[in-house]
C-alpha cells in the first residue's frame, strides 16, 4: 500500500507594533511577522482518528466525527477548532507540530498554531480559501474552541506578513496592507516571564469595558471617538474614561506612526511606542511591574529609540526598538538589568521581520 502523502506548513509569530486591543474596538493596527514560528507536518489517516503530538506538550488522538473541545489537553484545541471550522468531512489526520516560538509569551504562538493548522489542512485536502477567510476561521477556531474573544489582528498578521515591512490592519474595512519597515532599525523582544495567568478573564473583561463606553459614548464602536470628543466626555465613569482614552488615542497613534514609517523617521515611532506604554500602564491597567521594568530598563538604554509591551499585557513580552548598530548590546544589557532587579532569566531575542504563513 502506499504511503499518504506528507504535507507541511508553517506560520510565523507577531509582534503587535502599535494599537493595543483596538482590533476589536474596530480600530486599526500595526504588526509584524517575527522569524519564529510553528511548523505542522503530517499525513491524511484512514481510521478517521485525529492524532496530533507537540514536541512541547504532547499527543492526543480523537475521533474526528463529532469535535468537542478537549477539556485536559486544551492545547489540542487551537488545532481541533480549526479541523471543526474546516472540515465537514470528518476525516482523520496525522499531525506533528514543532517550532522555536515561545508558547504565552504575547507572541501569539495561539495563532501560529491555528494558521498552521488552516494551511495544513487544506494543503491535505487540496482546497484553497481566500487568506482573510482562513484568517477568520482561525479566529472562530479560538472563540468557540478555546474561549478566548481574540481580535482579528494575530491571525492577519501571521498570515499577511512581508519580510522588513510592518502589516497594517484595519478592523473595521478589513483593509491589510504592508507597509516598508526601516532598514536600520532591529526589534528586540523580551520576555517577562511571567505567563499570562488569568489573560483570557482579563481580556474578555477589557472588552466588555470599552464596548460599555461605546454605548455610553453613543457610538457603533470607540473607533468613532476622537481625542477631543473624548475629552469633553469626563462625564463618563472614571474607569471607563480611561480605558476609552487607551483605545482611541491608540488608533491616533497607528494612524501618525503610517506616515512616519513612509517618512522613516524611526525616533518619532519609537516615541509613540513609549507613549502606548504610559497608557498600557495608566490608562488600560494591562501591564505588570515586571514588564513596567523592562520597558523603563530599555528606554534607558544607548541607540534604543522606544519600548512597549505587546500583544494583550497582562505579562508576556515587551518591544523594544533600537537602532541596529547597538541592539546586540542593547538585548544583553536588558537581560542582564532585568536579572539583577528581578531574578529572572528573560529571553531576549533581536527579532528581523519576517514573511507571513506558508
Ligand atoms: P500566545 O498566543 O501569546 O503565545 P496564548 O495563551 O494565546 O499565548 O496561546 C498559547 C497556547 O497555545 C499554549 O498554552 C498552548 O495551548 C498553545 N500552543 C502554543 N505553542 C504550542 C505548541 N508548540 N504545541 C502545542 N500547543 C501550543
Ligand atoms: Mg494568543
Amino acid at each position: 500500500m502506499n504511503e499518504p502523502p506528507v504535507v507541511t506548513a508553517y506560520a510565523p509569530g507577531r509582534v503587535e507594533l502599535l494599537g493595543n486591543h483596538t482590533d476589536y474596538n474596530d480600530g486599526v493596527v500595526l504588526g509584524a511577522a517575527i522569524d519564529r514560528g510553528l511548523t505542522i507536518c503530517g499525513s491524511n489517516r484512514a481510521d478517521g482518528i485525529i492524532a496530533i503530538t507537540s514536541s512541547t506538550m504532547g499527543s492526543v488522538r480523537v475521533p474526528a466525527s463529532n469535535l468537542q473541545p478537549l477539556v485536559e489537553e486544551r492545547w489540542a484545541n487551537y488545532v481541533l477548532g480549526v479541523a471543526a471550522e474546516l472540515s465537514s468531512s470528518g476525516k482523520g489526520f496525522s499531525a506533528e507540530i514543532s517550532g522555536d516560538l515561545p508558547a504565552g509569551s504575547g507572541l501569539s504562538s495561539s495563532a501560529a498554531l491555528e494558521l498552521a493548522t488552516a494551511l495544513f489542512l487544506l494543503k491535505l485536502e487540496q482546497r484553497e480559501l481566500p487568506p482573510l477567510e482562513i484568517a477568520k476561521l482561525c479566529q472562530r477556531a479560538e472563540h468557540r474552541f478555546v474561549g478566548v474573544q481574540s481580535g482579528l489582528l494575530d491571525q492577519v498578521t501571521s498570515l499577511f506578513g512581508k519580510a522588513d515591512q510592518a502589516v497594517f490592519f484595519d478592523a473595521r474595512t478589513e483593509e491589510v496592507r504592508t507597509i516598508p519597515f526601516p532598514e536600520d532599525l532591529a526589534l528586540i523582544i523580551a520576555e517577562s516571564g511571567k505567563k499570562r495567568e488569568l489573560a483570557s478573564g482579563a481580556y474578555n473583561a477589557r472588552r466588555k469595558e470599552t464596548r460599555a463606553a461605546a454605548e455610553l459614548l453613543g457610538v457603533a464602536a470607540l473607533r468613532d471617538v476622537t481625542s477631543d470628543e473624548l475629552n469633553k466626555r469626563r462625564d463618563l465613569p472614571e474607569l471607563l474614561w480611561r480605558r476609552a482614552a487607551h483605545i482611541v488615542e491608540e488608533n491616533e497613534r497607528v494612524w501618525r506612526a503610517i506616515d512616519l514609517l513612509e517618512a522613516g523617521d524611526g525616533a518619532g515611532f519609537g516615541a509613540l511606542m513609549n507613549a502606548s506604554h504610559e497608557s498600557s500602564r495608566k490608562n488600560f491597567e494591562n501591564s505588570t511591574p515586571e514588564l513596567d521594568l523592562l520597558v523603563s530598563i530599555a528606554q534607558q538604554l544607548p541607540g534604543v529609540l522606544g519600548a512597549r509591551l505587546t500583544g494583550g499585557g497582562f505579562g508576556g513580552a515587551t518591544i523594544t526598538l533600537c537602532e541596529r548598530g547597538s541592539a546586540e548590546a542593547a538585548a544583553s544589557k536588558l537581560a542582564a538589568r532585568y536579572f539583577e532587579r528581578t531574578g529572572i532569566a528573560s529571553r531576549v531575542l533581536i527579532s528581523h521581520i519576517a514573511d507571513g504563513a506558508q
